[in-house]
Parts: C-alpha cells; structure tokens; sequence
C-alpha cells in the first residue's frame, strides 16, 4: 500500500499553488492525497507568516498534532512555507515533534523524501528557482494558478515577504509558455499568472510582452494576474489589458492608506496623486474594468487625519472590493521598530468604519449591474447552496444561477437578476 500525505495550507494564493506542487513531488514519490491528519502518513503544514493572526493559527494547529504522533509515532509531520523560512530551526525547539521544517525556496527537496540525504532543516536561498521545472497536481480542472515571479524587492516597511519568499526572480517567458499551452490542452479556461509584483517581470520580455505572447495561446479564455504594484504600472500594461480579448478587466492594485505621510513611512514609493492617476487611466481605457485593493488599518504613527484621508479615498474611487487589514508588527520589518504604534483597539474601530463603509460601496456597484449581460465562467457547484452554480465574471464578481442552467467550465452569457452584499443572481440569455 502506497503512503499518504496531508497538506494543510494557510495564506495566500501563492501557498496554495505551492501546495499543488508538493503535491505533484508526492505523488511521484508514490503518495496520495487524503483529507485528513489522522489516516495520514506525512502532515505538511504549509504555513503563511504575513500577520500575527494567521501564525498563531498555525501554531495552535501544530499543537493538536502532538496528541495524534504520539497515537501514530510513524507519522512524519513538516513544516513548510513562510514561518518555517522565517524560523527555521527554532521550530524544532518549540515543537520537538516536528520532523522536517523545509522553506519557501526548498519545496524541491520534497523529492528527496524517501532518502537518507532528506534535510531536517532546509531554509537555504535557492538561486536556481525560476528555472527549477517541478511537476503540479492541480485541484481545479478548469482555472489554473501559475507562479511567474518569485520573491520581492520592494521591501514595504511592514511587509515579511522579502524576508520569506527572498529576491525577486521571474521564469523565463518559453517555460510560462510551455506550461500554459500544456493546460490549454488539457481543457483549462482560466489562467491566473501569480507574483508579488507582476509588473516587475523582466525576463526576454515585461509583463506587457508576456500577457500579448499566453494571449496568443488558444482555448485559454481567460488571463488574470495578481499582485499589480501601483508605482510599476505602466501605461503599456494598460494598453495590454484593453487590446487583448483574453486578459479580464480587472486589477487589484493595493493603495494600502490614501495619507501619503503613511505611504512614505510605508516605503511604498507613489503619493495618492499618483496612484489616483494611474485609477483615471484605467478608467479611461477600459471603462468596464473592475478596481479592488487592499488597505492597512492602523500603522505606526497613522493619526486621525490619515485615517480620513484613507476613508476619503475609498469615497472618491469606489473600488469593487477591497481586502482591509489592522497593521499587524512582523520580525525583519521596519515598521516594527518605527514609534507611535496605534492601540489595537483603535485600529479595530478604524478597520471597522472602512469595510463598513465599502460594503455600500460594493453593495451600490452590485445593484448597477442587475438589468445587465455578463459573460461567466461556471466554476462549478454553489458552496452554500447545492441547488446552484456558481460563476464568476471577467470582472471577478461571483454570479449564481440554478443548476439546470449550465455545467462546470461553461462560458455563457447571463442577465444579472439580483444583486446581493457580495455576490449576483443571474439567469442565462441566448445570445
Ligand atoms: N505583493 C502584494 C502587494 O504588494 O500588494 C501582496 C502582498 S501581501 C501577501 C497582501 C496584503 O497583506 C498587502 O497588500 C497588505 O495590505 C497586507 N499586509 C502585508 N503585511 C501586513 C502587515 N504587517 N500587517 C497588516 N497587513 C499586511
Ligand atoms: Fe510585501 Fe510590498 Fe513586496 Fe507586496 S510589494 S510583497 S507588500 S514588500
């Protein structure tokens, strides 16, 4: 009987795409896959270090663990991802029954698994990563995530991610290429082109050149790409994304505080003026196209007035969706050791008057749809609702409809019937 190995994966997209890969090594090593911990031979925690919130989950998870090795003493458990780069070895002293800790740039050495040369602690920088061709096992026979870029050079003051993920590395344009068109034949309809700052792609070609080089690839319907640093916008970028018929009209691009006082000790290098004129441009070129971002409630030193300044921005560009976070201090990171750390509970009310006040806003620009025809991609069934579908539009807004209506990886065109806080109702139209 071949062994099996569980993965539990915190954090963002980029983790969950890792978390294929390890995958895809396992089962070449001659594991499956299994839902659970306990009928598990090998227990991969692949972790995410980017707020304190999302550690102390890990850990309090990896604790429960140490009743079920001792019921399964054969049982291996790893930690891999952000905290185990971040920490290392000390994993092994404040949790003796980890087995292996493996970082973000050492998810190769999964291969080595079976073999006496398997390190108990590999966090060491690899160099060759963009080029390291590592098989995948993909959970969703329809979208697909493919990392691009690796690591960060722009070393935001309150950001762990350089520190964890290491230097920015792009993969060579032929490889992304190559992977791409290998889905496309496989049936997939979407593609999200991952990195922690696409614009900064360079390899023989930018990002712009990438995005005209996949579009030329047939039956892949749909490009999307996360994450758009603000300051490395260009306008050929924009130009790419209204001339190709595949990339979607949308952009998260994280504004993070409209205070430019708080963007400067943020080290994120633009002032809200220009951003705002990257948002005009945008809107100007591809009228259509969705806008969401991420915001920080509460860095060091954010006074009132930024606050406001930050909920005034959100007034004047109405997003479609933002992500909001309360600043949370992280080790390596300047912000840390900066003055003026604002009280939790005063971060909280802030977070608090910000997604409050861009529910209406997403509320108001989900009602603004209904009358209107949408092209969806049908993911597959509702999660809340086993009578539905669900899809999602170009625009990344998610619509559901009754089951009858369509089957999983189906592009149709539906009339938006009912808007809800975050999502659509639609019914299909011929077209
Ligand atoms: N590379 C992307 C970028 O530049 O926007 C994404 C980085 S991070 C995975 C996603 C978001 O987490 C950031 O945009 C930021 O809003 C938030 N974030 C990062 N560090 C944080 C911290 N120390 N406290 C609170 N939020 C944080
Ligand atoms: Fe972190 Fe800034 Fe890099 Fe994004 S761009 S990963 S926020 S350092």
């Amino acid at each position: 009987m071949g062994k099996s190995a569980y993965i539990h994966t915190f954090g963002c997209q980029m983790n969950v795409h890792d978390s294929e890969i390890m995958t895809g090594i396992l089962e070449e090593q001659g594991y499956s896959r299994t839902d659970s911990p306990s009928n598990a031979d090998l227990v991969i925690f692949n972790t995410c270090s980017i707020r304190q919130k999302a550690e102390q989950k890990f850990y309090s998870e990896l604790g429960r663990m140490k009743s079920l090795k001792k019921q399964r003493p054969w049982m291996k458990i790893a930690v891999a991802g952000c905290i185990a780069q971040q920490e290392g070895k000390n994993i092994l002293k404040r949790a003796p029954h980890v087995d292996f800790v493996f970082g973000t740039q050492n998810i190769h050495t999964l291969k080595n698994i079976a073999s006496a040369c398997f390190e108990r602690v590999a966090v060491h920088v690899n160099p060759d990563l963009a080029t390291t061709e590592l098989p995948v096992k993909r959970n969703d026979g329809i979208r697909a995530w493919t990392t691009i870029m690796y690591g960060c050079d722009n070393f935001c003051s309150y950001c762990v991610v350089p520190h964890t993920r290491g230097r920015e590395r792009s993969r060579p344009s032929d490889d992304i290429y190559a992977e791409v068109s290998e889905l496309a034949g496989k049936g997939y309809k979407e593609i999200t082109l991952l990195g922690q700052n696409v614009n900064s792609y360079i390899s023989d070609t930018d990002f712009p050149g990438l995005l005209r080089k996949l579009d030329r690839i047939g039956g892949i319907t749909r490009i999307r790409f996360v994450t758009s640093h603000p300051k490395d916008l260009s306008d050929d970028l924009i130009r790419a994304m209204s001339d190709l018929a595949s990339v979607c009209n949308h952009i998260h691009l994280p504004l993070q505080s409209g205070s430019d006082a708080v963007l400067k000790r943020m080290n994120r290098r633009y002032s809200f003026s220009d951003y705002m004129k990257k948002i005009s441009r945008l809107r100007k070129q591809i009228p259509e196209i969705a806008i969401t971002t991420d915001i920080i409630a509460g860095f060091p030193g954010e006074t009132d007035e930024d606050h406001q300044l930050t909920v005034s921005a959100l007034q004047q560009i109405e997003y479609d969706g933002i992500f909001a976070f309360k600043y949370s201090p992280r080790p390596f990171t300047k912000a840390a050791e900066m003055d003026g750390h604002v009280q939790d509970l005063l971060k909280a009310d802030r977070l608090n008057e910000i997604l409050m006040l861009q529910d209406g806003i997403t509320f108001k620009k989900n009602k603004a749809l209904v009358g209107t025809v949408q092209e969806i991609l049908i993911e597959g069934e509702s999660e809340t609702n086993s009578e539905k579908l669900t899809g999602r539009t170009g625009s990344n807004k998610i619509v559901t409809l009754p089951k009858a209506c369509s089957r999983k990886g189906a592009i149709i065109h539906v009339e938006i019937i009912k808007s809800r806080r975050h999502s659509l109702e639609g019914t299909p139209v011929n077209t």
